[in-house]
């Protein structure tokens, strides 16, 4: 998008609370989102947002239409923030360099597993977390698949261009107005 904005990446947690927004980091994807369009108008929409997130994210469906690629920990105990977010760079390296738009499918059963019920070297994790490496290796359409609260993210890609991405006719994305000082 020539000198403006390419892309976006976002290291979050995924339930966080605040007083006047129950889903915060929902509240901080819809707001990225719509000030990217609010500076781009329609191509706005496809400037590629990619964040990750604890397994333990409470997501939301502002969540899913508002990012491009959530990815997520694969480690209870979380030894692998640095990797989750990693795998979210890389995505976005990628949707930045191919024009790839992409869809977040959240699916959300009705089932609660208790945290302790959650470490990945025990049951039901440990099948899931292979669940879904299976489903990855199987469905190269799918790019990440996250079981977090016994929740499965898919992300499934499809095939979009930039508006303006070859040209390098992008616009810059200027500093809302009122925020200096922030
Ligand atoms: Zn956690």
């Amino acid at each position: 998008m020539g000198g403006g904005l390419d892309g976006v990446l976002l290291i979050l947690h995924g339930a966080m609370v605040i007083a006047s927004y129950p889903d915060g980091e929902g509240e901080v994807l819809r707001r990225v989102r719509g000030h990217l369009r609010e500076c781009l108008g329609e191509a706005g929409k496809l400037v590629p947002i990619a964040a990750d997130l604890d397994l333990h994210a409470n997501t939301s469906d502002a969540m899913a239409a508002n990012a491009s690629v959530l990815t997520a920990y694969r480690k209870n105990p979380h030894t692998d923030a640095r990797e989750a977010g990693s795998r979210a760079a890389q995505f976005l390296n990628r949707l930045m360099d191919s024009g790839e738009a992409t869809q977040i499918v959240r699916v959300a059963p009705p089932v609660i597993c208790a945290p302790r019920g959650t470490g990945t070297d025990t049951e039901p994790m440990i099948t899931l977390q292979a669940a879904a490496r299976r489903l990855e290796a199987e469905h190269p359409e799918l790019l990440e698949v996250c079981p977090g609260r016994l929740r499965l993210r898919r992300h499934r890609l499809r095939r979009r261009q930039f508006p303006g991405h070859d040209d390098g006719g992008g616009k810059r994305c200027p500093r809302p107005a009122g925020s200096a000082g922030r």
